[in-house]
């Protein structure tokens, strides 16, 4: 404890392929699902509900542009909240809320591009 900012969330990508009112709580998608992806801003959230919604639907970006979704996903991710959307068959697709303690992302740390390792 401490060293934590509280309310440092970032969000993970999760693909379920099942409809909404069969797919597992959010909350539990973490703990028993791989991200598909891990998300750090909230561009990115926005970016990738779009294109995997898009990707679902067999849609391009000129067919569905997700304009109105946009800003409230943008909204919703800001807050630290966990956004679900996805299709009435499936797959649901949701953006995950988690926080720096919750998080098992941390536990593989990005390599930095070049892959040098500073000495101290
Ligand atoms: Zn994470």
């Amino acid at each position: 404890m401490g060293q934590h900012a509280s309310g440092v969330h970032h969000h993970h990508g999760y693909v379920e392929d099942a409809p909404l009112n069969t797919a597992m709580p959010a909350h539990e998608r973490p703990t028993r699902l791989d991200a598909a992806e891990v998300l750090q801003t909230p561009d990115e959230v926005a970016q990738w509900l779009a294109s995997t919604l898009r990707a679902a639907m067999g849609k391009s970006e000129e067919e569905v542009g997700f304009t109105d979704e946009w800003a409230q996903w943008v909204k919703f991710a800001q807050a630290g909240e966990t956004i679900t959307t996805g299709l009435r068959d499936g797959p649901t697709i949701s953006a995950v809320a988690v926080s720096e303690d919750e998080c098992r992302c941390d536990t593989t740390p990005l390599v930095p591009v070049g892959g040098k390792k500073r000495s101290r």
